[in-house]
């Protein structure tokens, strides 16, 4: 028993260090991901039901790994904001989006307000006091109007501190670039400082799309979610909408914009052009 137990130690060790090699590895090829030019954005779009136009569009990105493939983000984005190299990758992110977009825009004579750009924000770029200077260097770069930007951010991340980040977000609506406010509804709710943060848009998590129409109490849950955001003024965006049930759903209730797997799953720009703009 004793030498089993010194054998499956061994083995044991043996894996920790090929997971700790793979990390190191991981962390190496992530380092050089930027300048080998491996990212790509993939765009979802943003419905308006009623009409069946994209108003909007979300960049996410995507690693194209030599060996792994297409990477999702929640394999590499917490490891990039260790290693810091989240301002880097995310200012990337900016810059790949608001000149797709504005390309878009000039390509199929779209005005700024008829079709924006979303793009998610970082805890730690949130915290970065350069971040007014980058983001619009990053804009005057794409060509693109600031009212066709949207700044999606995270209750998690405003938490941290309200009146630092607070200030921060204020200055960025003055140059008219808009916020809206991601996975609304999970984590800390931060419902008692919502009206502070200058935000446009309130976009329903996933979970609660998902969970709707499973129980009753949820579907309450979601349209006093609705409700909450109407009362303040808010655009209000579903996420996470994968069937014809949970999109009447959202119909019914006044969701603005529908996201989900039931129009797309996100693609690449090329792939998006041609399936939502060119007519
Ligand atoms: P998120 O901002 O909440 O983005 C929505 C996620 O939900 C995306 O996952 C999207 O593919 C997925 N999704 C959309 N519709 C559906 C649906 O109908 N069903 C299901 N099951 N999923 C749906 P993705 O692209 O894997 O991104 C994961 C997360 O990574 C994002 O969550 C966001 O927090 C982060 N992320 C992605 N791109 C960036 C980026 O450029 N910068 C930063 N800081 N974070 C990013
Ligand atoms: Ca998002
Ligand atoms: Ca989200
Ligand atoms: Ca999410």
């Amino acid at each position: 028993a004793k030498e089993n137990g010194r054998s499956q130690y061994r083995l044991y060790s043996h894996r920790m260090h090929e997971e700790a090699e793979d990390k190191l590895q991981l962390e190496y090829e992530l380092k050089n991901a930027l300048k080998l030019n491996q990212f790509e954005v993939y765009y979802q779009p943003q419905i308006n039901s009623k009409t069946n136009q994209v108003e909007g569009v979300e960049a996410l990105i995507r690693w194209n790994h030599p060996k792994k493939g297409v990477l999702s983000p929640y394999v590499f984005l917490k490891l990039a904001e260790e290693m810091n190299l989240i301002s880097d990758i995310g200012e990337w992110v900016l810059l790949t989006a608001c000149s797709q977009l504005y390309k878009w825009q000039q390509t199929y004579g779209l005005s700024p307000n008829e079709l924006s750009v979303s793009v998610n924000l970082s805890a730690l770029q949130l915290q970065d006091i350069r971040l007014l200077e980058s983001v619009c260097s990053t804009l005057d770069k794409s060509g693109l109007d600031p009212s066709s930007l949207e700044l999606e951010i995270t209750e998690s991340s405003i938490i941290l501190s309200p009146e630092r980040i607070v200030d921060r977000l204020l200055k960025l609506t003055q140059k008219n670039i808009k916020l809206s406010l991601d996975d609304f509804g999970t984590g800390y709710s931060s419902i008692q400082h919502l009206h502070l943060f200058p935000i446009h848009t309130l976009k329903i998590d996933k979970e609660f799309i998902a969970a709707c129409q499973q129980k009753i109490s949820q579907d309450k849950v979601l349209i006093a979610m609705i409700q909450f955001a109407r009362t303040l003024g808010l655009k209000v965006i579903a996420e996470g909408v994968e069937t014809q049930e949970q999109l009447n759903f959202c119909d019914e209730n006044q969701c603005d914009l529908i996201q989900g797997y039931f129009y797309s799953k996100p693609i690449p720009a090329s792939e998006f052009e041609a399936r939502f703009l060119i007519k």
